[in-house]
């Protein structure tokens, strides 16, 4: 079956709800037991069926079979933010004592993770380049329980290879954890090259509406599928389960809005690499992209988040420009359907490689609006900009 057909059939079972095609919304603390012997027997299995709501209820399961199914791997576990999928997988794979590489073009606040509690927890942490491929064996410890990789990464997009990585990981028996909000399962299947824990924020593209937090990890087998659980439940989270309806809901349109965030995105991109104003544009699925051969060779898709480089221009010519857009709306985050833009410092979170081009860094999310509408906000921005900086 084709991914885009998964996405529709994933996670749901009409036959058993009266015929309806979605999934019931079960809102849910107390469970009741028939019998002693029926509560003895769900203790059995903590991490399996319903028997609190904070462990899990069908409407959570339907969510995480359908991730599961997407992304390969045994089972995930659902969480109330992206940014909580990545703690909880952190915490799962290390103790004191242990040492994580983790990529130096992460997700900010998984950097500060790193540098903060971790620390504190007496985690070490070295930050690797992301271009380093197989030769992060080099780096690999005794006492490294963990290689964390972020592909392409956040703000500048370099594409990581992850095969390479996830093997010379396996090779020294240390856990390979990959997030892939990028790609989302569609795009790029992590466990598949060899990861062993997969993290969505679900928050983005997979609920896709900007109005929901969520996040999940997947793990590929049953063994770290329970050391997983086991934290998720010890630190006491879950997810929302209205939270959890939307992500159903986002993942059953995923194929259709990411093909067209694709193809917006790549549209301006090619206009905006035509501008004066630009110095570069960064999108890995552009031919002529640093990291283009990489991505053709790993992933099937690019969605509508990319960046480009302006020529120096004073600040207040930036600030013009994106002051004044009509369509584009300057917030964090990406993966609704909504167009973003966003003035962005990727030089003040590496520390294992340098980001030199100290010019005006903007990262664009296209969204569902039509082409045309959002190159002549642009246009305009430069406009804005251009007058500006003459003055
Ligand atoms: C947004 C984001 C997260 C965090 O997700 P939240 O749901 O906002 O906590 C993690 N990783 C990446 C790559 C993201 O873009």
């Amino acid at each position: 079956m084709k991914k885009d057909t998964k996405l529709v059939t994933s996670g749901r079972d009409p036959a058993a709800h009266a015929g309806i095609v979605n999934p019931p919304v079960y809102h849910a603390s107390t469970v009741l037991f028939p019998s002693v012997a029926a509560l003895r027997e769900a203790m059995k299995k903590p991490f399996e069926g319903v028997y609190y709501g904070r462990i899990g209820t069908p409407t959570s399961a339907a969510f995480e079979e359908a991730l599961t199914e997407m992304e390969g791997g045994y089972r995930a576990v659902s969480l109330p933010s992206g940014l909580a999928a990545i703690t909880t997988v952190l915490l799962a794979t290390l103790k004191a004592g242990d040492h994580l590489l983790m990529v130096d073009t992460a997700y900010n606040p998984t950097r500060k993770f790193c540098e903060g509690p971790l620390k504190e927890l007496g985690i070490e942490t070295t930050f690797y380049d992301p271009l380093m491929g197989a030769r992060i064996a080099a780096l690999l410890r005794p006492e490294t329980k963990a290689v964390y990789l972020e592909s392409p990464g956040s703000l500048t997009f370099e594409i990581q290879d992850v095969p390479a990585i996830a093997a010379a990981a396996k090779e020294r028996g240390v856990a390979t954890i990959m997030d892939n909000t990028w790609a989302t399962p569609l795009y790029f299947q992590p466990i598949r090259h060899g990861v062993d824990f997969v993290v969505q924020a679900a928050t983005k593209y997979i609920t896709g509406h900007s109005d929901a937090m969520l996040g999940a990890v997947v793990a590929r087998n049953e063994a770290g599928f329970h050391r997983l659980k086991a934290m998720a439940v010890a630190l006491g989270l879950c997810a929302g389960v209205q939270e959890l309806f939307l992500g159903l809901r986002g993942l059953r349109s995923l194929a259709a809005r990411l093909a067209r965030h694709q193809e917006t995105a790549l549209t301006l991109a090619r206009w905006l690499q035509k501008r004066p104003e630009v110095t570069r544009v960064i999108h890995p699925a552009l031919p002529g992209d640093p990291n283009h051969e990489l991505w053709i060779r790993d992933f099937t898709g690019a969605n509508g988040l990319f960046a480009m480089i302006l020529k120096p221009v004073p600040d207040a010519a930036v600030v013009a420009m994106l002051d004044g857009m009509k369509l584009f709306g300057m917030g964090f985050s990406w993966g609704g359907y909504e167009s973003l833009i966003l003035p962005v410092d990727p030089w003040i979170s590496r520390s294992a490689t340098t980001w030199s081009e100290k010019a005006p860094y903007i990262r664009i999310h296209a969204g569902l609006e039509h082409p045309d509408d959002l190159i002549a906000d642009l246009e305009a921005g430069f406009e804005r900009l251009n007058a500006t900086a003459r003055t």
